[in-house]
């Protein structure tokens, strides 16, 4: 079996060289796999997998905006349309100087799986830019996303290839590409999602990335009997996904320690309760300040420059920022300090060596394309509602969510479950989520 997989990923190397992220997320897929695909027969011979690591589509294009003090600015633009064999591609976009085709072929590849698992009809897709919005204007903002999408919309469509939001890209960045396309195509139509609740968007939307993880993470705890309640869970990031799934760790009775930035983290031993979560809320999302500004108001609780907050002794790790923020050493350090559960917030945050040490010490592992899907779950159900030209009560949203993520929690067990009764989340959400796209692929041919 190792020869089959050694020979895949070679000639996958070779085809993606100077791309680590990518290789990364398809060596994790394969490896689990492609012992799958050779022991049933309808996949063998038939290069599946080979065809889903290659992009169908990739396009790259330049923008040019100008800034405050009159200066041209050029970054570069990409959509990385990976698979439609389910649906339209669908996936975020990423505004931040790290972005570039490896990260984003990663993600896109990432995403053609979680998109699978939520049994909603999208394909996978992902897109961005180098553009970095820090320090930017609101006005830099309008002008590089109109500039963006002045390219993009040619690409895209309700039916076609949805974009989102990401890291960088929230509600306003939404807003400034939504009225662009609209204005370029002059049709009102579902093609972006994470709208805002007065122009198409979908209530739950925003919050539903964090509290699907949380709600992922129950589900994992609930097999062992346990739950939120009364529990230490550090949390890392502090933007969108990681202040809703916060807002939910509390609302379940847990006691969030921890949250973070790229500068560094901040911990609180009395534990960031509901008022300063939104304070938190209010620093980052309006005041677009750093969360070492949280010491400030609070000075019982500390700022750690520099670090990510796995040192502190937790329950429950929620990592919520970015790719590979989580690794060995820090997995060794959360074991050791008695950490039951991992459910992954942001794509990719634990790195393959620290995904080893979870599996070996048997604790609680949720794989990012299984924990983290509520989102993308929750924009197909906003495309659904943007159809239907129909709007769903808070309610109905959240319980769908729920239903969702319970159903993502079964299609790991029943893939991932091992001899001895542990869960192998990162298995069951990589076959369950295959299956579908090969069953799709196969059926529609060559093409
Ligand atoms: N960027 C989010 C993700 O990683 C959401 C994508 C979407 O809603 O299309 O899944």
């Amino acid at each position: 079996m190792k020869k089959i997989v050694d020979e895949f990923l070679d000639l996958v190397k070779q085809r993606n060289s100077g791309e680590p992220e990518f290789l990364q997320a398809v060596e994790e897929v394969a490896e689990t796999v492609i012992p799958y695909i050779v022991q049933h027969d309808i996949y063998y011979g038939k290069n599946v997998l080979l065809r889903m690591v290659e992009p169908e589509r990739t396009i790259s294009f330049r923008v040019c905006w100008v800034d405050d003090s009159g200066e041209i600015q050029v970054n570069r633009g990409y959509r990385i349309q990976m698979n439609s064999a389910i649906g339209p591609y669908k996936g975020g976009l990423r505004f931040h100087p790290t972005v570039n085709m490896s990260i984003l072929k990663f993600l896109a590849f990432e995403q053609v799986f979680k998109n699978s698992l939520t049994t909603l009809p999208m394909g996978g897709g992902k897109g961005g830019s180098d553009f970095d919005p820090k320090g930017k204007s609101d006005n830099e903002i309008m002008r590089f996303c109109h500039a963006f999408m002045g390219e993009l919309f040619r690409h895209i469509g309700p039916n076609t290839d949805v974009p989102a939001g990401d890291i960088g890209v929230g509600a306003r960045e939404i807003g400034f590409l939504f009225g662009m396309y609209k204005k370029l195509r002059n049709e009102f139509t579902g093609v972006l999602t994470g709208k805002g609740i007065t122009w198409g968007g979908s209530l739950i939307r925003p919050e539903a990335t964090g509290y699907g993880n949380v709600y992922f993470a129950q589900n994992m705890l609930e097999v062992k009997g346990d739950s939120f309640e009364g529990k230490n869970v550090a949390v890392s990031g502090s933007g969108n996904v990681a202040q809703y799934a916060a807002e939910k760790v509390l609302q379940l009775g847990g006691k969030v320690l921890t949250l973070s930035d790229s500068g560094g983290y901040i911990y609180d031993k009395e534990g960031i309760d509901a008022e300063k979560l939104a304070f938190v809320m209010n620093l980052k999302n309006v005041k677009r300040g750093r969360i070492s500004e949280y010491i400030e108001t609070y000075s019982n609780a500390t700022y750690v420059e520099g670090k990510t907050p796995w040192e502190v002794k937790c329950d429950i790790a929620l990592p919520c920022a970015t790719q590979n923020e989580l690794n060995e050493q820090d997995a060794n350090t959360l074991v050791k300090n008695g950490c039951i559960c991992v459910s992954e917030g942001a794509n990719m945050p634990s790195t393959k060596e620290a995904i080893t040490v979870f599996h070996k010490a048997k604790i609680l592992f949720a794989p990012g394309k299984a924990s983290n899907a509520g989102g993308v779950a929750t924009s197909g159900l906003e495309m659904t509602q943007n159809s239907l030209r129909f709007k769903w009560s808070r309610e109905e949203v959240d319980n769908k969510l729920k239903e969702i993520m319970s159903n993502i929690h079964d299609s790991c067990i029943e893939y991932g479950k091992d001899d001895d009764g542990y869960i192998d989340y990162v298995r069951g959400a990589n076959i369950a989520g295959f299956v579908k796209v090969a069953d799709a692929m196969l059926a529609q041919g060559i093409v």
